[in-house]
Protein backbone atom coordinates (compact mmCIF):
# COMPACT_ATOMS: atom_id res chain seq x y z
CA UNK A 1 0.00 0.00 0.00
CA UNK A 2 1.08 3.53 -0.94
CA UNK A 3 2.46 5.84 2.11
CA UNK A 4 -0.48 8.08 1.90
CA UNK A 5 -3.05 5.69 2.62
CA UNK A 6 -6.59 6.92 2.95
CA UNK A 7 -7.77 6.90 6.41
CA UNK A 8 -10.51 5.03 7.82
CA UNK A 9 -13.51 6.24 9.68
CA UNK A 10 -15.95 3.93 11.41
CA UNK A 11 -19.34 5.74 10.85
CA UNK A 12 -22.58 4.22 12.58
CA UNK A 13 -25.96 5.45 12.85
CA UNK A 14 -28.25 5.79 15.88
CA UNK A 15 -31.94 6.43 16.36
CA UNK A 16 -33.77 7.36 18.81
CA UNK A 17 -37.62 6.94 19.96
CA UNK A 18 -40.10 9.58 18.87
CA UNK A 19 -40.10 11.72 21.74
CA UNK A 20 -43.34 13.91 22.86
CA UNK A 21 -43.78 16.54 20.21
CA UNK A 22 -42.82 14.61 17.11
CA UNK A 23 -45.82 12.13 18.61
CA UNK A 24 -48.37 15.14 19.46
CA UNK A 25 -47.47 16.62 15.63
CA UNK A 26 -49.18 12.86 14.58
CA UNK A 27 -45.22 11.94 13.41
CA UNK A 28 -44.98 8.51 12.10
CA UNK A 29 -41.64 6.66 11.89
CA UNK A 30 -39.94 6.44 8.50
CA UNK A 31 -37.33 4.49 9.35
CA UNK A 32 -37.08 0.91 8.32
CA UNK A 33 -33.54 -1.28 9.18
CA UNK A 34 -33.43 -4.36 7.15
CA UNK A 35 -30.10 -5.77 8.43
CA UNK A 36 -27.91 -3.79 10.82
CA UNK A 37 -26.24 -2.00 8.18
CA UNK A 38 -28.82 -0.56 6.06
CA UNK A 39 -31.47 2.26 6.86
CA UNK A 40 -34.41 3.15 4.81
CA UNK A 41 -36.00 6.22 5.13
CA UNK A 42 -39.80 6.08 3.63
CA UNK A 43 -40.31 9.68 2.70
CA UNK A 44 -43.19 11.44 1.78
CA UNK A 45 -41.74 12.10 -1.73
CA UNK A 46 -38.85 9.65 -2.00
CA UNK A 47 -37.11 6.69 -0.26
CA UNK A 48 -33.82 6.79 0.76
CA UNK A 49 -31.52 4.03 1.32
CA UNK A 50 -28.09 4.57 3.01
CA UNK A 51 -25.64 2.12 4.56
CA UNK A 52 -23.56 2.41 7.37
CA UNK A 53 -20.89 0.34 9.32
CA UNK A 54 -23.36 -0.29 11.66
CA UNK A 55 -27.36 1.16 12.60
CA UNK A 56 -28.30 1.08 15.89
CA UNK A 57 -32.40 0.94 16.20
CA UNK A 58 -34.56 2.68 18.66
CA UNK A 59 -34.09 -0.36 20.83
CA UNK A 60 -30.23 -0.58 20.92
CA UNK A 61 -29.13 0.31 24.59
CA UNK A 62 -26.29 2.29 25.92
CA UNK A 63 -24.23 -0.75 26.19
CA UNK A 64 -24.86 -1.92 23.19
CA UNK A 65 -23.92 1.23 21.17
CA UNK A 66 -20.67 1.95 23.93
CA UNK A 67 -19.79 -1.83 23.50
CA UNK A 68 -19.99 -1.85 19.47
CA UNK A 69 -18.98 1.74 18.65
CA UNK A 70 -16.47 3.48 21.22
CA UNK A 71 -15.07 0.71 23.56
CA UNK A 72 -12.64 -0.39 20.85
CA UNK A 73 -11.39 2.73 20.49
CA UNK A 74 -10.62 3.37 23.86
CA UNK A 75 -8.79 0.14 23.93
CA UNK A 76 -6.56 1.78 21.20
CA UNK A 77 -6.40 4.77 23.31
CA UNK A 78 -4.81 2.59 26.05
CA UNK A 79 -2.36 0.98 23.72
CA UNK A 80 -1.10 4.56 22.97
CA UNK A 81 -3.24 5.27 19.61
CA UNK A 82 -4.79 8.62 19.51
CA UNK A 83 -8.85 8.56 18.81
CA UNK A 84 -11.75 10.55 18.16
CA UNK A 85 -15.92 9.83 18.77
CA UNK A 86 -17.59 12.34 17.59
CA UNK A 87 -21.76 12.57 17.89
CA UNK A 88 -23.24 14.21 14.94
CA UNK A 89 -27.34 15.55 14.80
CA UNK A 90 -29.70 17.73 14.75
CA UNK A 91 -30.71 19.32 18.81
CA UNK A 92 -32.74 16.80 20.12
CA UNK A 93 -31.46 13.98 18.81
CA UNK A 94 -29.89 12.06 20.96
CA UNK A 95 -26.83 13.55 21.13
CA UNK A 96 -25.45 14.09 24.77
CA UNK A 97 -28.19 10.83 25.37
CA UNK A 98 -25.20 9.03 23.49
CA UNK A 99 -22.17 11.07 24.85
CA UNK A 100 -22.98 11.50 28.48
CA UNK A 101 -26.57 9.54 29.08
CA UNK A 102 -29.59 10.97 30.44
CA UNK A 103 -27.62 10.24 34.25
CA UNK A 104 -23.82 9.64 34.89
CA UNK A 105 -24.09 7.40 37.38
CA UNK A 106 -27.44 5.18 36.48
CA UNK A 107 -26.08 1.63 35.42
CA UNK A 108 -28.09 1.64 32.70
CA UNK A 109 -28.82 4.61 31.52
CA UNK A 110 -25.08 6.16 31.74
CA UNK A 111 -23.50 7.19 28.20
CA UNK A 112 -20.27 6.77 26.75
CA UNK A 113 -17.99 8.83 28.86
CA UNK A 114 -18.89 7.59 32.16
CA UNK A 115 -18.46 4.02 31.08
CA UNK A 116 -15.67 4.54 29.19
CA UNK A 117 -13.20 4.66 32.80
CA UNK A 118 -14.12 0.70 33.61
CA UNK A 119 -12.68 0.06 30.06
CA UNK A 120 -9.41 2.13 31.04
CA UNK A 121 -9.01 0.42 34.31
CA UNK A 122 -9.36 -3.19 33.12
CA UNK A 123 -6.50 -2.16 30.49
CA UNK A 124 -4.65 -0.38 33.53
CA UNK A 125 -4.78 -3.56 35.17
CA UNK A 126 -4.08 -6.17 32.60
CA UNK A 127 -0.97 -4.34 31.56
CA UNK A 128 2.91 -5.12 32.46
CA UNK A 129 3.61 -4.36 36.10
CA UNK A 130 6.66 -2.15 34.52
CA UNK A 131 4.38 0.21 33.22
CA UNK A 132 3.03 2.95 35.16
CA UNK A 133 0.06 4.81 33.91
CA UNK A 134 -1.44 8.29 34.34
CA UNK A 135 -4.70 9.39 33.08
CA UNK A 136 -6.05 13.24 32.69
CA UNK A 137 -8.95 14.22 31.95
CA UNK A 138 -10.11 17.92 30.25
CA UNK A 139 -13.36 19.36 28.86
CA UNK A 140 -13.81 22.40 26.89
CA UNK A 141 -16.31 24.34 24.67
CA UNK A 142 -16.04 26.04 21.43
CA UNK A 143 -18.73 28.89 20.73
CA UNK A 144 -18.17 31.42 17.75
CA UNK A 145 -14.64 30.21 17.22
CA UNK A 146 -13.38 30.85 20.84
CA UNK A 147 -12.28 28.25 22.73
CA UNK A 148 -13.69 27.78 27.19
CA UNK A 149 -12.35 25.45 29.82
CA UNK A 150 -15.50 24.60 30.95
CA UNK A 151 -13.70 23.21 34.12
CA UNK A 152 -12.20 26.98 34.94
CA UNK A 153 -14.65 29.56 32.79
CA UNK A 154 -12.04 32.47 33.72
CA UNK A 155 -10.39 30.89 31.05
CA UNK A 156 -12.33 32.01 27.85
CA UNK A 157 -10.18 31.94 24.85
CA UNK A 158 -7.86 29.69 24.38
CA UNK A 159 -4.95 29.34 22.13
CA UNK A 160 -4.39 26.57 20.16
CA UNK A 161 -0.36 26.38 19.82
CA UNK A 162 1.72 24.06 17.64
CA UNK A 163 5.45 22.68 18.14
CA UNK A 164 7.82 20.27 16.45
CA UNK A 165 7.59 17.17 18.31
CA UNK A 166 5.13 18.05 20.83
CA UNK A 167 2.49 18.66 18.20
CA UNK A 168 -1.01 20.74 18.25
CA UNK A 169 -2.35 21.27 21.58
CA UNK A 170 -4.62 23.97 23.79
CA UNK A 171 -2.53 25.83 25.57
CA UNK A 172 -3.52 26.32 29.53
CA UNK A 173 -6.34 23.69 29.73
CA UNK A 174 -7.35 22.74 32.97
CA UNK A 175 -6.07 19.15 33.57
CA UNK A 176 -7.80 16.67 36.22
CA UNK A 177 -5.86 13.62 37.66
CA UNK A 178 -8.45 10.50 37.35
CA UNK A 179 -7.21 7.80 39.85
CA UNK A 180 -11.24 6.56 40.54
CA UNK A 181 -14.93 6.35 38.12
CA UNK A 182 -15.85 9.18 40.45
CA UNK A 183 -13.26 11.40 39.49
CA UNK A 184 -14.64 11.19 36.20
CA UNK A 185 -18.03 12.13 37.10
CA UNK A 186 -16.63 15.17 38.72
CA UNK A 187 -15.17 16.43 35.95
CA UNK A 188 -18.78 16.39 33.83
CA UNK A 189 -20.56 17.48 36.59
CA UNK A 190 -18.22 20.53 36.78
CA UNK A 191 -18.29 20.95 33.23
CA UNK A 192 -21.84 20.61 32.78
CA UNK A 193 -22.46 23.44 35.57
CA UNK A 194 -20.16 25.38 34.18
CA UNK A 195 -21.26 25.71 30.81
CA UNK A 196 -24.97 26.34 32.14
CA UNK A 197 -23.57 28.98 33.74
CA UNK A 198 -21.55 30.14 30.29
CA UNK A 199 -24.93 30.32 28.69
CA UNK A 200 -26.81 32.05 30.70
CA UNK A 201 -24.02 34.84 30.56
CA UNK A 202 -23.53 34.75 27.01
CA UNK A 203 -27.50 33.97 26.22
CA UNK A 204 -26.56 31.09 24.21
CA UNK A 205 -27.67 27.23 24.15
CA UNK A 206 -25.76 24.63 24.83
CA UNK A 207 -27.13 23.50 20.90
CA UNK A 208 -24.44 26.13 19.66
CA UNK A 209 -21.37 25.34 20.50
CA UNK A 210 -18.85 21.89 20.38
CA UNK A 211 -17.92 20.15 23.55
CA UNK A 212 -14.95 18.39 23.57
CA UNK A 213 -14.09 15.70 26.46
CA UNK A 214 -10.33 15.05 25.97
CA UNK A 215 -8.55 11.83 28.23
CA UNK A 216 -4.68 11.34 27.88
CA UNK A 217 -3.53 8.33 28.73
CA UNK A 218 0.22 8.32 29.41
CA UNK A 219 2.15 4.78 29.92
CA UNK A 220 5.76 5.41 31.51
CA UNK A 221 7.94 2.02 30.99
CA UNK A 222 9.80 2.08 34.07
CA UNK A 223 12.53 -0.46 32.68
CA UNK A 224 12.67 1.21 29.28
CA UNK A 225 12.64 4.35 30.38
CA UNK A 226 10.20 5.08 27.55
CA UNK A 227 6.76 6.89 27.20
CA UNK A 228 3.89 6.96 24.70
CA UNK A 229 0.56 8.84 25.55
CA UNK A 230 -2.92 8.12 23.76
CA UNK A 231 -5.46 11.04 23.67
CA UNK A 232 -8.94 10.76 23.45
CA UNK A 233 -11.52 13.32 22.03
CA UNK A 234 -15.04 13.13 22.51
CA UNK A 235 -17.12 15.41 20.55
CA UNK A 236 -20.59 16.42 20.99
CA UNK A 237 -21.10 18.91 18.00
CA UNK A 238 -23.64 21.79 18.01
CA UNK A 239 -26.98 20.87 16.60
CA UNK A 240 -26.48 20.27 12.89
CA UNK A 241 -30.11 21.73 11.90
CA UNK A 242 -30.70 24.18 8.93
CA UNK A 243 -31.00 27.70 9.62
CA UNK A 244 -34.24 28.61 8.36
CA UNK A 245 -35.51 25.89 10.94
CA UNK A 246 -34.43 28.14 13.96
CA UNK A 247 -35.82 30.90 12.62
CA UNK A 248 -32.56 32.75 13.25
CA UNK A 249 -31.87 36.46 14.16
CA UNK A 250 -29.68 38.19 15.06
CA UNK A 251 -26.82 36.70 17.35
CA UNK A 252 -28.46 33.23 16.52
CA UNK A 253 -28.05 33.77 12.52
CA UNK A 254 -24.55 34.53 13.33
CA UNK A 255 -23.77 31.90 15.94
CA UNK A 256 -25.77 29.31 13.02
CA UNK A 257 -23.47 30.52 10.28
CA UNK A 258 -20.55 29.52 12.45
CA UNK A 259 -21.97 26.43 12.90
CA UNK A 260 -22.66 25.93 9.30
CA UNK A 261 -19.31 26.81 8.80
CA UNK A 262 -17.42 24.31 11.53
CA UNK A 263 -19.44 21.85 10.50
CA UNK A 264 -18.85 21.74 7.02
CA UNK A 265 -15.25 22.24 7.68
CA UNK A 266 -15.40 19.34 9.34
CA UNK A 267 -17.02 17.72 6.84
CA UNK A 268 -14.22 18.63 4.43
CA UNK A 269 -11.65 17.30 6.92
CA UNK A 270 -12.92 14.10 6.82
CA UNK A 271 -13.54 13.64 3.37
CA UNK A 272 -10.17 15.10 2.68
CA UNK A 273 -8.74 12.14 4.70
CA UNK A 274 -11.06 9.32 3.39
CA UNK A 275 -10.73 9.65 -0.28
CA UNK A 276 -7.26 8.69 -0.53
CA UNK A 277 -5.76 11.28 -2.68
CA UNK A 278 -6.19 14.60 -1.42
CA UNK A 279 -2.70 16.32 -0.37
CA UNK A 280 -3.94 19.11 1.39
CA UNK A 281 -6.05 18.37 4.46
CA UNK A 282 -7.76 22.05 5.56
CA UNK A 283 -7.51 21.43 9.23
CA UNK A 284 -7.19 25.29 9.49
CA UNK A 285 -10.34 26.04 8.21
CA UNK A 286 -12.15 25.73 12.14
CA UNK A 287 -11.02 25.78 15.51
CA UNK A 288 -12.75 22.24 15.78
CA UNK A 289 -10.86 21.08 13.10
CA UNK A 290 -7.72 22.64 14.34
CA UNK A 291 -7.51 20.97 17.86
CA UNK A 292 -8.56 17.64 16.80
CA UNK A 293 -5.73 17.67 14.04
CA UNK A 294 -3.43 15.20 15.28
CA UNK A 295 -6.71 12.70 16.70
CA UNK A 296 -8.28 12.49 12.87
CA UNK A 297 -6.62 10.76 10.33
CA UNK A 298 -3.24 8.91 10.10
CA UNK A 299 -2.55 6.55 12.49
CA UNK A 300 -5.98 7.16 15.09
CA UNK A 301 -9.10 5.66 15.16
CA UNK A 302 -11.85 7.84 14.08
CA UNK A 303 -15.69 7.17 15.28
CA UNK A 304 -18.58 9.50 13.61
CA UNK A 305 -21.87 8.36 15.38
CA UNK A 306 -25.13 9.75 13.50
CA UNK A 307 -27.74 10.46 15.58
CA UNK A 308 -31.28 11.10 14.32
CA UNK A 309 -35.22 11.20 14.64
CA UNK A 310 -37.26 8.84 13.44
CA UNK A 311 -39.95 10.90 12.63
CA UNK A 312 -41.52 12.08 9.62
CA UNK A 313 -41.89 14.93 11.36
CA UNK A 314 -37.94 15.54 10.98
CA UNK A 315 -37.64 13.66 7.84
CA UNK A 316 -35.87 16.49 5.76
CA UNK A 317 -33.28 16.83 8.83
CA UNK A 318 -32.67 12.98 9.20
CA UNK A 319 -32.15 12.70 5.27
CA UNK A 320 -29.50 15.86 5.50
CA UNK A 321 -27.92 14.29 8.91
CA UNK A 322 -27.62 10.57 7.27
CA UNK A 323 -25.94 11.88 4.02
CA UNK A 324 -23.02 13.48 5.92
CA UNK A 325 -22.37 10.27 7.44
CA UNK A 326 -22.52 8.31 4.22
CA UNK A 327 -20.01 11.33 2.74
CA UNK A 328 -17.62 10.50 5.45
CA UNK A 329 -17.03 6.92 4.79
P1 LIG B 1 -29.09 16.42 21.58
O1 LIG B 1 -27.93 16.38 22.53
O2 LIG B 1 -28.80 15.81 20.26
O3 LIG B 1 -29.66 17.80 21.45
P2 LIG B 1 -30.39 14.84 23.62
O4 LIG B 1 -29.36 13.80 23.78
O5 LIG B 1 -30.43 15.91 24.65
O6 LIG B 1 -30.27 15.51 22.19
O7 LIG B 1 -31.79 14.10 23.48
C1 LIG B 1 -33.03 14.78 23.53
C2 LIG B 1 -33.99 14.00 24.43
O8 LIG B 1 -34.26 12.71 23.87
C3 LIG B 1 -33.42 13.75 25.81
O9 LIG B 1 -34.44 13.85 26.76
C4 LIG B 1 -32.91 12.33 25.72
O10 LIG B 1 -32.81 11.70 26.97
C5 LIG B 1 -33.90 11.66 24.78
N1 LIG B 1 -33.26 10.59 24.03
C6 LIG B 1 -32.30 10.73 23.10
N2 LIG B 1 -31.91 9.54 22.61
C7 LIG B 1 -32.63 8.61 23.24
C8 LIG B 1 -32.71 7.17 23.18
N3 LIG B 1 -31.92 6.47 22.36
N4 LIG B 1 -33.59 6.56 23.99
C9 LIG B 1 -34.38 7.27 24.82
N5 LIG B 1 -34.38 8.60 24.93
C10 LIG B 1 -33.51 9.28 24.15
MG1 LIG C 1 -27.02 17.98 23.49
Amino acid sequence: MSQQQSASIRVVCRFRPQNKIELAQGGCSVVNIPDNQTVQIKGAENNHTFTFDRVYSDRATQKDVYEDAAKPVIEDICSGYNGTIFVYGQTSSGKTHTMQGPSFEDAELKGVIPRMINTIFDCINKADENIEFIVKASFIEIYMERIRDLLDPVKNNLKIREEKGKGVWVDGTTEVYIYRENDILEVMRAGAANRAIGETKMNAESSRSHSIFILSIQQKNLLKGTVKTGKLYLVDLAGSEKISKTGAQGLTLDEAKMINKSLSSLGNVINALTDGKSTHIPYRDSKLTRVLQESLGGNSRTTLIINCSPSSYNENETVSTLRFGSRAK
